[in-house]
């Protein structure tokens, strides 16, 4: 299942007024930088992705420019995939807009008395009617496939029947298969494989000489012959970072400092919440002429305390910018090599760092109580920086919500808020092809 043109539908969904005209979403700093989606009426003139937001309109005067609302995106986001979760035990989500349904086992079930193609309509169906957003299906006997179907059917549906699939991937270009590199693009075509079926024409021997097991089942997936159980693959976080264009560009050493200090902070937080703390932790500015400055330290013990962090990156930020003169327009903050959290939460510690950690601890349990207890949503326990910030004029004081390219990780734990171990069959999976690939071989 995807959303089409998702953010422009939201747009839409906000503000009925614009039902029927064509939209676009502007990104950039100020939200005419370049647009970042198109509905289908805007499409219609021309107007692209990727294209400055000035050139849309000059293209399709008549068309509406939207600023991004992402935390509404968000929240429609999770309205779709909530009716989605009541259609089939395994849903995946893959992006904002986009996620596979796993319809296995349904056959003696569910579908004795529908047809699948009616269930998949009926989930559109039912999104349309509830939280107003189109969504496009397809419906395959693998997720790569079905990705492929939905993007042609865009909009509307499209079933690759059983027997069908070589049929429907022939004269596809391999291209539009997803995650396929630069690399391997050049390399198909250095052996005359532009589409699909010039794949399923190749000797498999030859693929799996070149690209190992993805060119296996990539010569599966050509003659139509794979499919693969729909896994949800939570796999563990190895960075915490954001990056954050500011409001205008600053010549404020101190302020930028400030906001740094401030986006910290909410890192920091954020690894508390998922119980880790990190070895190591780098800063990198970007001026306005794009030149970039970094620096990285390495604790010698995992760190999660807001205290010892912040005054680390107040260190490497003034290192790295001294004698620097050029105005502050990006600011990239990142912790790795994480660990596992175990805190027991103590009122006194005996030592200077276990109080300090207390002190934390107790900032963020008051926190979440009024959070949760209180339906405060706006966050009612500030650091000195993040007061200092909201105090330093007003482009600061309501910070844009950032894009929500959520990870799969963190939309799974948002929907079932458990994050179990999908992966375990995934040996098995290996074994299953390797016997599959060795009969088709000896056919072959
Ligand atoms: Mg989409």
């Amino acid at each position: 299942m995807d959303g089409d043109s998702f953010f422009a539908s939201c747009e839409i969904v906000l503000d009925k007024k614009l039902e029927g005209r064509a939209v676009w979403v502007g990104g950039g700093r100020r939200g005419d930088g370049i647009v970042i989606a198109a509905n289908r009426a805007a499409r219609k003139f021309g107007v692209k992705t990727g294209m400055a937001c000035f050139e849309a309109k000059r293209l399709c005067p008549r068309g509406v420019l939207c600023r991004p609302h992402y935390d509404e995106y968000r929240r429609l986001s999770a309205e779709m995939f909530h009716v989605l979760e009541e259609y089939s035990p395994t849903l995946v989500p893959i992006s904002i807009d986009e996620g596979f349904l796993d319809f296995t086992t349904m056959d003696r079930h569910v579908f004795r008395n529908t047809t699948p193609e009616k269930y998949v309509k009926e989930i559109c169906e039912r999104i349309w009617h509830e939280v107003k957003l189109p969504v496009s299906a397809g419906l395959a006997n693998s997720s790569r496939l079905a990705k492929l179907a939905t993007d042609a059917a865009k909009p509307g549906y499209l079933e690759i029947k059983t027997g069908e699939e070589k049929e429907f991937l022939k004269d596809r270009c391999v291209r539009e298969l997803s995650g396929l590199g630069k690399n391997r693009q050049r390399a198909l075509a250095a052996l005359g494989a532009m589409t699909f079926g010039h794949v399923a024409k190749l000797p498999s021997t030859l693929l799996k000489q070149k690209f190992g097991i993805w060119g296996q089942k990539l010569w599966l997936f050509s003659n139509g012959l794979w499919n693969e159980p729909l896994l949800l693959e939570v796999k563990d976080r190895t960075t915490i970072s954001s990056n954050t264009t500011l409001p205008y560009d600053e010549p404020d050493y101190e302020a930028a400092l400030t906001f740094a200090l401030s986006e910290t902070t909410r890192l920091v937080g954020q690894l508390r919440r998922e119980q880790l703390q990190a070895r190591e932790l780098s800063l990198t500015i970007r001026f306005d002429d794009f030149g970039e400055v970094g620096g990285s330290h390495r604790f010698r013990h995992p760190q999660f305390q807001n205290s010892i962090i912040n005054s680390e990156l107040e260190g490497i930020f003034r290192g790295i910018m001294a004698g620097q003169t050029k105005m502050v327009r990006q600011i990239r903050i990142a912790f790795w090599n994480l660990e596992k959290l175990d805190t027991q939460p103590t009122l006194w510690g005996r030592t200077q760092a276990e109080r300090w950690g207390a002190l934390d601890e107790a900032a963020l349990t008051a926190q979440k109580i009024l959070i949760e207890k209180f339906k405060i949503d706006k966050i009612p326990l500030m650091t000195g920086a993040q007061l200092a910030l909201q105090q330093l004029d007003d482009a600061h004081k309501n910070p844009k919500a950032k894009c929500p390219f959520v990870p799969q990780r963190e939309m799974v734990k948002k929907l079932w808020g458990t994050d179990a171990d999908p992966l375990a069959h995934k040996g098995d999976m290996e074994k299953r092809l390797a016997k599959v690939s060795k009969q088709l071989q000896f056919r072959h």
